[in-house]
């Protein structure tokens, strides 16, 4: 089986289990005298033990190479999300465009520089909260997501928002919302509302790349922003 495998994903496995053997030690666990669970409740538990972080890597070595959907072919680089969670908040946006492919980071581009105001307009730096999207290659022509791409990326975005346990998710126009609430709604519905995703408040506002399409719409992007802040505070 080792023989068949490449260099690199016998670095990708050795990693996973150098993971999961932290985990183990993270957890207490200092001898097999566990024998009688069985492979599966051991891992688990492992996986339980292990920090965000840890999970983050794990997470991100899976997706090395990822061929799960066609937004594979055109990728130059994959945008798996970036930040800090300590600030309690994650903002998903949609997918990424050309500058983010080409930088392999999410939000670099115009519309990035707006949410880098937005952020700060909420008291944050940046680097203080985590940026990721529903889909982590872009999609041709800057198009949304479509339904199968983002059902074959989701799982490691739900992994990916478990693992930095937020205090708040901003979902960033209609292609996170709906992907993470799982509904077909349109935003003036979604809008407005605190909503719970897997026991995290979820609020939606507007995409960046919108607002600056239709300036009009800050206004009411900010008092999602505030709300937002409040729930965060709260
Ligand atoms: N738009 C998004 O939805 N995500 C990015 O990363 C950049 C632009």
């Amino acid at each position: 089986m080792i023989q068949e495998m490449t260099d690199g994903e016998l670095a990708q496995c050795l990693q996973k289990l150098r993971l999961i053997f932290e985990g183990f030690k993270a957890g207490g666990l200092r001898d097999w005298a566990y024998r009688s669970q069985t492979t599966r409740d051991v891992i688990q538990r492992a996986a339980a033990c292990q920090t965000g972080e840890q999970q983050l890597t794990l997470i991100s070595n899976e997706l090395t190479g990822c061929t799960r959907c066609r937004l594979h072919s055109g990728r130059t680089n994959l945008v798996f999300g970036e930040g800090s969670a300590k600030s309690g908040l994650v903002f998903v946006g949609e997918g990424p465009g050309a500058e983010e492919d080409r930088q392999g980071r999410p939000f670099v581009g115009r519309a990035g520089k707006l949410l880098d105001k937005m952020i700060f307009a909420i008291g944050f730096e940046r680097q203080e909260v985590y940026i990721c999207n529903v889909v982590k290659c872009r999609p041709p022509e800057n198009r949304a997501p479509q339904p199968d791409e983002a059902a074959a990326c989701s799982p490691f975005l739900f992994r990916q928002i478990e693992a930095l346990g937020p205090k708040v998710i901003c979902a960033l126009g209609l292609s996170a919302a709906q992907g993470l609430l799982g509904n077909t709604r349109p935003m003036f519905q979604l809008r407005g509302k605190i909503h719970i995703w897997r026991g995290i408040p979820l609020i939606c506002t507007y995409h960046p790349a919108y607002l600056l399409r239709s300036p009009s719409q800050k206004a009411a992007a900010w008092q999602d922003l505030k709300e937002v802040l409040r729930v965060l505070r709260a």
